[in-house]
């Protein structure tokens, strides 16, 4: 089985297999997404798809399994269901299926098509919520409105799956960081994900983003206001019963917490190392990547 081009997958699926069934993302809008620009969209046939599945099932047994690339909850249903099921029949020990979607992929299935995912053992959906703040989706062009974000989250949990929602410190600039920060910890909570993580911001040549900061259009935050942001979203943000991260190698600060238990004991810390503006506690810059 061979990988074309980038596979990015998220960091709780470090163990999983990764397999490829459609290559790039259907929407490849996105002002600050470097991932898949320049590459076209396709979808892979189903006799490929088994036949690598075939290739690689007497390596197992695979507990998890990640379906790459970026949206490949956009694959029709009838498909994704034989994709879904084929990985049952095949791979042994299979325990759970994950995948990628945004919005408009999300909300494609129905509420029963979901459930039908569910059943094959489609059992996280990573979401890229990025913000709340309306003006800057349409700005970023995530393709999606705050009010059809919610309603995704809401789909996939209504149907049993797990959510992991993805939020973006430093997406707003320096100009509306703060309104960026309170509309997100509104999405966050309206959404109520199982899981969610915030990404630090970084800006890479190639980009519409780079070129607004190039032209001064766009100013990257400070590492410290950078925490600021997420500090704000923390301390603003409801959550029912969510494991929040802000561990990724982007990320300045470090940050695991059961939420809503562990709330105040991290806003504390942010608070503590914002107002320490001591750069020895934050994560160096030459460690920070993608
Ligand atoms: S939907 Fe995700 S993968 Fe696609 S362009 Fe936007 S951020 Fe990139």
């Amino acid at each position: 089985m061979e990988y074309e081009g980038i596979v990015i997958r998220p960091p709780s699926e470090a163990e999983s297999l990764i397999l490829q069934v459609s290559l790039g993302c259907s929407h490849n809008r996105c002002t600050f997404c470097p991932t898949y620009k320049g590459r076209r969209f396709r979808i892979k046939d189903l006799d490929q798809i088994k036949a690598e599945i075939d290739e690689v099932a007497p390596y197992g047994p695979f507990r998890k399994v990640f379906l790459a690339d970026g949206d490949a909850l956009i694959i029709p249903q009838p498909k994704l269901k034989a994709i879904l099921e084929y990985l049952q029949e095949k791979i042994t020990g299979l325990r759970r299926v994950g995948i990628y979607g945004n919005a408009k992929s999300i909300l494609r299935k129905s509420g029963e098509e979901m459930k039908e995912l569910k059943e094959r053992k489609l059992g996280i959906i990573y979401l890229g919520v990025e913000t709340g703040d309306e003006t800057l989706l349409k700005t970023i062009q995530k393709g999606a409105t705050y009010e059809q974000l919610v309603e995704a989250g809401r789909r996939v949990r209504a149907a049993g799956i797990s959510l992991s929602a993805t939020v973006l410190l430093g997406l707003a600039g320096v100009e509306n960081a703060q309104r960026h920060a309170l509309a997100t910890a509104k999405v966050l909570s309206d959404i109520d994900p199982d899981f969610a993580s915030a990404l630090t911001l970084m800006v890479v040549p190639g980009t519409p983003l780079h070129e607004d900061m190039r032209e001064g259009r766009f100013r990257l935050p400070s590492p410290f206001q950078l925490l600021e942001e997420l500090g704000t979203i923390l301390a603003n943000a409801n959550f029912s019963r969510c494991y929040f991260t802000s561990n990724h190698a982007s990320n300045y600060l470090p940050i695991k917490a059961r939420l809503p238990k562990d709330k105040d004991a991290v806003v504390r810390l942010i608070h503590d190392v914002v107002s320490s503006h001591d750069s020895s506690r934050l994560r160096p810059e030459f460690l920070r990547g993608l």
